[in-house]
């Protein structure tokens, strides 16, 4: 199974910083949309093994490389929740039929 290290890291992450983000919208979605946007942007780190995931995770902590992770993760959060893509929000922004994916 090859998995790929980046997508659990910023799971984690988006889960703990989702509060702080700002959001203007935080249905699965727009969540959804926040990650696919931010793994888009994230060198992946692929890994064979689910255990392996925390050494990476070990690596990042404490680094320089956690704060642009948390950059990223903010910079997409911040298109996502400017233009939410979901149905909750799409009846109430004009011009929201312009995709960003
Ligand atoms: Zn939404």
């Amino acid at each position: 199974m090859v998995i790929n290290a980046m997508e659990k890291i910023m799971q984690d992450l988006l889960d703990e910083y989702k509060s702080r983000l700002q959001l203007s919208c935080t249905c699965e979605q727009c969540l959804e949309d926040i990650m696919a946007l931010t793994l888009n942007k994230t060198k992946p780190r692929y890994v064979t093994n689910v255990d392996k995931i925390m050494y990476i995770k070990a690596d990042y902590v404490d680094k320089q490389q956690m704060t642009s992770l948390l950059v990223t993760l903010a910079e997409c959060a911040k298109i996502v929740s400017d233009r939410p893509l979901c149905e909750n929000s799409v009846k109430k922004v004009k011009g929201n039929e312009m995709s960003y994916m």
